[in-house]
This record gives C-alpha cells, structure tokens and sequence, in this order.
C-alpha cells in the first residue's frame, strides 16, 4: 500500500530543522520494536495552520505577515509549545519545534501533545502598538486551534509575558470567559506561575548539575560558555555563577565576550538590558565570533536559535559537556562529530525541559485558582526533571547509545503505546 509523503512542498535538507528531527527519528527506529509500525506518524504533523496576519500601522499603511500553528501531535495531551516571532520562522521551522515539544513532554512526562508556532516578522521593527494588534490578530486566526484542553500556547524566541497577557485577553474577548488557562508564561498578576520566567534556564541548571555528578565535574570553579543571553542563556549563566562557576565566554546577537577570569554576568546583563546588546560591555574582551567556538569550557550551551553548532564548530569546540540551551542547536553532523570525540551531549528535549514544566504547573494552577510558592514551583520542576533525566541517563547506558538517542527513544515509546492504547479513529 502507497503512503504519500508528508507535507510534499517541504523538502528537508539534513541539517535544516525538520531534517534534523526526521534524521533523529530514523536513528531511533531499531529501539522501537513492535511500535515501530505506528513510527510514520512521528514524521507527519497532525495539522499545520498558515494565516495571513493583516494589520493597520501606525503610520496608515497595512501591512501583511504569515503566521503558523501547528500540532505535530496530540496522542497524550492537548498540544502545549511557544509562540516565536522571528524574521526567519517557516512552516518547516514550527513543524519541527513542534516535534521537539511532542518529544519533549513524553520525555518528562507531562499530559501533553507537541504544538508550536510563530510568526514571520521582525519584532523589533514594530512600535508596542503594532506589536499588539499583530499578536491580537494572530491570536484570533489560530482560535480554531488553541484553547485550555486543545493546545495552550506559551512564550518562545522574542515573545514573552505581555505578548501572553494579549493572547489571554483576546481569547477571554472572543469567548466571553476569563479565558487564564489559555496561555502559559502569563503575567503572575494574570493567573502567572512564579518561577515561569526563570524555570528554563534554571532546568538546564539542574541538568547541568545531575551530569556534572555522573561524569564527576566539580561545578565549582568549572569553566562555563554560553551563546545566547535571553530568557534561557541569561538565567542559566547567573545560575551556574551561583554553583561557583565562571562563564568565561557570553554571545548574543551583537558581540562574542571572552574573560578566563570569569565574565561579571551580572554587569553583562544590565549592560545587555540599557544598550540592547553586549557589544561594548567593559570588563571582558571582545572576541571574534568564531572565535568564540573554540574557547576552552568544562560545560558549553548553546542557548541562542537552532543549528548554531555545526559540524565545523563541532571539530573545534573544547568542552565536556554540552548542555542544549536552545532547541536543535546541534545539527546531526555536528552530534557525529561530538559523539566521536567523547563529548557528551545533552539533548534539549531533556535540557530545556524545565520551561514547560513549569508551564504544566502555571496550567494546573490556573483549572484550580490555587497558587503556589515559588518554592514550591522549584522543588517540584527540580524533582520532575532529575527524576525523568534519571531515566534517561539509564536507557542510554542500557542501550549503549546517546543520551539523545535515549531520550527520543523514552518519548517515542511513550506517544506510540498512547497511539497503540488508544487506535486508529475510525
Ligand atoms: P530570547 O529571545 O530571550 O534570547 C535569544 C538570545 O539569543 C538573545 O540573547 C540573542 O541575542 C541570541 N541570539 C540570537 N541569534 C543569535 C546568533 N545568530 N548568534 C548569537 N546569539 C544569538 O530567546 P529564549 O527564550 O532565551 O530562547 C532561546 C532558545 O531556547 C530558543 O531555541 C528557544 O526555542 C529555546 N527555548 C526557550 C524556552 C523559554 O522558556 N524561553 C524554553 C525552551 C526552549
């Protein structure tokens, strides 16, 4: 019988996003056994939404942007992933960050589906009212797909918790209810969850933490680089600052900073903060970009955009340990290369996992209006996320294979039993 390919306009190239999820597929079939017949699933999104966002701006003229949402999958849970605005987002980019999200909450467990979207745009051209009237049309085209037990949108690259508070407030417009358990990464004054904002970065922390214990790195005085300064980067740097380490390199978008001394995190960031990037911040050289790749480190996180670390960078990194921070920031050479020279790599699936734990918990505390410490949020996102990188560390060690190959493989078992459990409808 013929099966027809996948969304056949796309055609993937192997370190494009979608390829990079695809190849990661076709490296974990011979773990999947019997489920292996319900695999083609894995490689076709449920659905993909393509709107045309058109909206006044300030000075008169209308403008268009393209937007997408889709549902890679939704056998265990309504869908649950960000929202990113880029100048660079595709329909092929959000199918495959939407396959990360599937992977990614089957891998910790939580009762969701994988979801992503975004929009085709440069945020940072636009004025704050432009900004909202884009996110309010966004928000209302893709209201067929989104809602509390269909899919929850959240924060991702260049959106945050006011671009969630208009999600919410146009969603609560359109259906007349209060409408908080539409969006994670809400303004805690909106039914947010505290420890939202910092919990990704933190996550890798706590991963960072549980690998250092295994391979026995000390984080004490461990040399520390990290690419990429925003939600996740920043507040994994001023975390690992905390554990007594130096974070010797720091690259945004602007600059690449070098101090083996240890960089002042904290006088980076409000640098970062007052001039909008980290070029011509004092107390650290400026480096060349590529430079920046072969800097020495205990630990190394990319945490800027996806394919940052590339096959050639890969050859050149000198590391132990590389903490995925952003999503797909290993293209599948560069894993090749890292794997060969005993680097060890742990996947985003599991590394960046703590956002949308912590999301999980800003959803639940929204159904039951009760809210929690920050504390609490902690303890309970540390406790989740050691307990499912416990798992994966010994599927990886009982399969001989990488911690990426266990992780898919721990996922992919979780969403294709649900698919078996559940049957074909009809
Ligand atoms: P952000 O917009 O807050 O920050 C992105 C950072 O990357 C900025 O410092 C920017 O200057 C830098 N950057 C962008 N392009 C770069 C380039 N070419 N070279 C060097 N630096 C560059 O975004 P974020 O929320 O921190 O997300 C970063 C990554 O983490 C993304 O891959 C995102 O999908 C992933 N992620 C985010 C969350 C979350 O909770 N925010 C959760 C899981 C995964």
């Amino acid at each position: 019988m013929t099966s027809y390919p996948s969304l056949s306009f796309i055609t993937p190239h192997a370190d494009s996003p979608w390829g990079t999820f695809l190849a990661t597929l076709d490296s974990i079939a011979p773990h999947l056994g019997p489920l292996a017949r319900f695999a083609e699933t894995l490689r076709r999104p449920r659905r993909a939404l393509i709107v045309d966002i058109p909206i006044e701006m300030d000075d008169g003229r209308i403008a268009h942007f393209e937007g997408y949402r889709v549902h890679h999958n939704l056998s265990r849970g309504p869908g649950k992933g960000g929202v990113r605005y880029d100048a660079g987002v595709t329909l092929e980019e959000v199918m495959a960050l939407a396959g990360w999200m599937t992977i990614k909450n089957a891998a910790v467990n939580l009762p969701f589906g994988g979801a992503k979207g975004g929009i085709r745009v440069d945020p940072k051209g636009l004025s704050r009212k432009e900004l909202e009237r884009l996110t309010r049309r966004y928000t209302s085209e893709i209201g067929l797909l989104i809602g509390p037990d269909r899919d929850i949108p959240a924060p991702d690259v260049n959106t945050d918790a006011q671009i969630m508070a208009w999600m919410m407030d146009t969603c609560a417009m359109n259906t007349g209810t209060s409408a908080t358990g539409m969006v994670t990464g809400k303004p805690v004054a909106l039914g947010g969850s505290l420890g939202r904002q910092d919990a990704t970065g933190r996550g890798v922390n706590v991963i960072g933490r549980e690998v250092a214990r295994r391979i026995g790195l000390h984080l004490a005085g461990a040399r520390v680089v990290v690419q990429g300064v925003g939600n996740v980067g920043a507040v994994a740097a001023r975390a690992f600052v905390e554990n007594g380490a130096r974070i010797v390199a720091l690259q945004d978008r602007g600059a690449s900073l070098f101090n083996p001394a240890g960089i002042d995190v904290a006088a980076a960031l409000a640098h970062k903060q007052r001039t909008g990037s980290l070029a011509g911040c004092a107390g650290a050289e400026a480096i060349d970009r590529e430079a920046f790749w072969s800097v020495e480190s205990d630990v190394l996180i990319p945490a800027a955009l996806e394919g940052s670390l590339t096959a050639e960078r890969a050859a050149r990194v000198r590391t132990r340990l590389v903490l995925e921070g952003a999503n797909g920031p290993t293209t599948p050479a560069a894993d090749l290369v890292l794997a060969e020279r005993g680097i060890t790599v742990v996947p985003d699936v599991i590394a960046n996992a703590g956002g949308v734990i912590v999301s999980y918990f800003e959803w639940v505390q929204d159904f039951n209006s009760f809210f929690w410490t920050e504390d609490e949020v902690t303890r309970r996102m540390d406790s989740i996320l050691t307990g499912a990188f416990d798992h994966i560390w010994r599927t990886a060690t009982e399969l001989g294979a990488s911690l990426r190959t266990a992780a898919f493989v721990v996922a992919c078992r979780r969403v294709l039993s649900a698919r078996e459990q559940r049957g074909l409808y009809p």
